[in-house]
């Protein structure tokens, strides 16, 4: 597995820095956006530091499958399946990847538009 460096969101999993945190079991940790782009914004991260999409790896598969669990589970929780809810992956700074340590956006509460821009 490919080490994401230690990312701010490394400091949320250590306790170091604040978040609202949503859900959390031994391999995944859920947190609210810090600058949410719809009502509902929730980040769904793995534990184990993965720098981005790309990065992951044939043995990676039950934790990528973890994550999307936990991402459907959160947004039922959330009370997001009525209205429908978008997840989002930013995989590279050209895709507008800030923070590198893969994460999925939870986005509800609003409509969405397609494509994406
Ligand atoms: P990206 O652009 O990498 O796909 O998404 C990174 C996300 O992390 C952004 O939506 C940004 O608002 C969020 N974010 C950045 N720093 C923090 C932080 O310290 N706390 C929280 N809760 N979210 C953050």
């Amino acid at each position: 597995m490919t080490e994401g460096s230690d990312t701010i969101f490394s400091k949320i999993i250590r306790r170091e820095i604040p978040a609202q945190i949503v859900f959390e079991n031994d391999k995944v940790l859920a947190f609210r956006d810090i600058s949410p782009q719809a009502p509902t914004h929730i980040l769904v991260i793995p534990k184990q530091a993965l720098k981005d999409l790309a990065s992951a790896q044939p043995q990676d598969a039950a934790l990528l499958g973890e994550l999307l669990l936990a991402v459907a589970a959160i947004a039922r929780k959330e009370g997001l399946e009525a209205g429908g809810y978008r997840v989002v992956i930013n995989n590279g700074a050209g895709a507008g990847q800030t923070v590198f340590h893969l994460h999925m956006h939870i986005l509800g509460g609003r409509k969405f538009a397609w494509p994406p821009g």
